[in-house]
């Protein structure tokens, strides 16, 4: 057994921020990080645009309160109010605390950090180092890591959250490298594994972005708050999915139909193309359904609409979204300065996640809180983002939260001894695990049964809802689940067995999904990324009020968590 005093699964934005702070503040903690990936390759890596913070560099109208009404704006009055008066009171703090580490912003002339428009937000307050903001932040957190010491087990797989009697002992992990099992026990423990893009068939997001730390701590008797609000990004790159930057909009670039309309016209005439991601990809989804969209060869009917950046200019393309002009360039073969960009709706963001409070502890109910289990980032819910994240808010969310986070588990640790754990018990039941996998008898591929229910879930889950379509949605993921029984792993072999991995994740993406349908089902409303056409009003009366979903039994229960309402009453949303 390895014994730690803190132990963080996860080396993106959230892991990495609260590690370094829990170094900062208890130099002689002995903190771990864990990684599937090797942290510097965590989807955080990937991040574009920029991270919001009220700096007033460019807009000295500003302020937090207007950071915190766009912010409760966007997330369709869901978000809880104290905790985004906590984002955005401490976000320019936060941005300072980065460039004092190293991070390379972008600059104005003057040589302050630049910052520019982005979608739902007022001002122009994104302080961005090109679009390639999450690669610059992350590796300077990274360095910081092994400057304090932080011990690192990259590129082993956590495989179960030991949870004993309301307390968070430590983790069952598995080394990617040769299949050794070990027990990590610790005096604290941190989930900072990031979100669940691939639970659907058009992501954005990375490849180990499976949902793992949600369905642990769900198999593990937790609840998961607000599951049913998943981002679509409106620009993906059509057809690989992946993302073409908000940035790209918020410097100037149009959205345009088959018929040469900007349209968003119609959809949110006083914000155009900046309007929150819920209704810009509302409207591009409404544009393709109704004949709008393009085809490939430009006529009318087709699956995409154009982004077009063409009256920017090369130099500003190339100096402010080099990254954006080479993936459609690489990917989809378009040269943006020339020609416009085929985009269409992808999932990018998972609002909900694993409850927490402001402080990071761990909900195990509506009023109680789980001992020594902490979460930040993507894969927790403190709801800053409610029914609808802003652009830029995440990976802020990602460093205030994550030093909160950080704050409280170094005083938590401190004077605590370490937990007794049954060591054999842990290790025999995830050895008995892995070698159920490598025996069972069937002749399905991982990768098919996992389309099947990618594509499930994104057919019957998707931008639109109802209820017809989550009933089916659910009867064929029942379906699915029963044919993981059937799953054949060729490789049965220690070193680097990618497929036993394979398997797991995909077990992570059934629990989720389930998860993320039985929680739209129940939600009869539309609110934020929610749409249902069966229910297309939001309803405050009814359902002003966080979901929490729980996985017992391989059934999901539902119950619920007042929301928090301190300085914006519930009003209409328009833009
Ligand atoms: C393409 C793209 C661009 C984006 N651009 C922006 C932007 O400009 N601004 C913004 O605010 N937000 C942006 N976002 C969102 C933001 O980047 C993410 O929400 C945020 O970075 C998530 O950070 P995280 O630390 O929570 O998780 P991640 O960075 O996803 O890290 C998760 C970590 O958990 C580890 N992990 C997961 N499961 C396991 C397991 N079973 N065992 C061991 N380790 C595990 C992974 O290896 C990884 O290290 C973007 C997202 C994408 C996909």
């Amino acid at each position: 057994m390895l014994d730690h005093d803190v132990v963080i699964v996860g080396g993106g934005l959230a892991g990495c921020r609260a590690a370094l702070e829990i170094a900062r503040r208890s130099p002689q903690a002995n903190v771990a990080l864990i990684a599937k990936t090797h942290p510097i390759r965590s989807h955080s890596v990937a991040a574009q645009g920029g991270i919001a913070a009220t700096l007033k560099n460019v807009d000295d109208q500003d302020s937090w309160e207007a950071h915190a009404f766009d912010t409760v704006k966007g997330s369709d009055y869901l978000a809880d109010q104290d905790a985004v008066a906590i984002l955005t009171q401490e976000a320019p703090d936060v941005v300072i605390d980065l460039e004092h580490l190293g991070v390379l912003f972008s600059r104005l002339p003057d040589g302050r950090i630049a910052q520019r428009a982005f979608g739902g937000h007022s001002h122009n307050r994104t302080c961005y180092a090109a679009d390639k903001t999450g690669h610059a932040i992350l590796h300077e957190l990274y360095c910081n890591l092994i400057r304090y010491g932080v011990t690192l087990y990259d590129e082993w797989y956590v495989l179960r959250l030991i949870l004993e009697d309301n307390q968070a002992k430590g983790v069952v992990v598995y080394h990617i490298l040769d299949g050794t099992l070990e027990v990590i026990r610790a005096k604290a423990v941190m989930f900072a594994t990031g979100g669940y893009g691939r639970v659907f068939n058009t992501t954005s997001n990375d490849f180990a972005s499976t949902g793992d730390g949600l369905a642990m701590a769900a198999l593990a008797g937790l609840p998961l708050e607000d599951m049913e609000f998943v981002q679509f990004h409106p620009t993906g790159l059509y057809p690989a999915g992946v993302l073409i930057s908000e940035a790209v909009r918020g410097e100037g670039a149009y959205l345009v139909n088959v018929e040469g309309d900007r349209f968003m016209a119609n959809y949110a005439p006083s914000r155009m193309e900046l309007a929150p991601r819920d209704i810009t990809s509302r409207a591009i989804t409404t544009e393709i359904r109704q004949g709008r969209g393009v085809h490939l060869d430009g006529s009318a009917g087709g699956p995409f609409v154009h982004l077009d950046l063409r009256h920017m200019g090369r130099e500003k393309i190339m100096s402010r979204v080099p990254f954006c002009w080479e993936e459609s360039h690489r990917l989809a073969g378009v040269d943006a300065i020339y020609e416009p960009i085929p985009v269409r709706p992808t999932i990018h963001y998972s609002m909900g996640g694993i409850p927490v409070t402001v402080n990071g502890q761990v909900r195990r109910s509506a009023t109680a809180q789980v001992e020594s289990f902490f979460a930040a980032g993507e894969a927790a819910c403190v709801s800053v983002h409610g029914a609808n994240r802003l652009g830029s808010n995440s990976l802020l969310e990602c460093v205030v939260y994550g030093r909160r986070t950080g704050a409280a588990i170094a005083e938590y640790v401190a004077g605590r001894s370490l937990p007794e754990i049954n060591e054999k018990f842990y290790l025999e039941s995830a050895k008995q695990d892995i070698q159920t996998l490598l025996d069972q008898p069937g002749t399905l591929r991982i990768g098919a049964l996992r389309q099947q229910v990618q594509d499930c879930m994104t057919q019957y889950c998707g931008v639109y809802r109802s209820e017809a379509l989550i009933l089916e949605g659910l009867a064929q993921l029942q379906d699915l689940k029963e044919r993981y029984q059937t799953i054949r792993l060729d490789d049965k072999g220690t070193q680097w067995n990618t497929e036993i991995l394979e398997a797991l994740e995909l077990r992570s993406l059934m629990i989720v999904g389930e998860i993320i349908m039985t929680s739209a089902l129940n939600r009869k409303e539309s609110r934020g990324a929610h749409c249902r056409e069966d229910y297309p009003d939001r309803d405050d009366a009814a359902f002003l009020q966080h979901t929490l979903a729980y996985f017992t039994a391989g059934q999901v229960q539902l119950d619920h968590l007042p929301v928090t309402i301190t300085q914006f009453e519930p009003k209409e949303r328009k833009y």
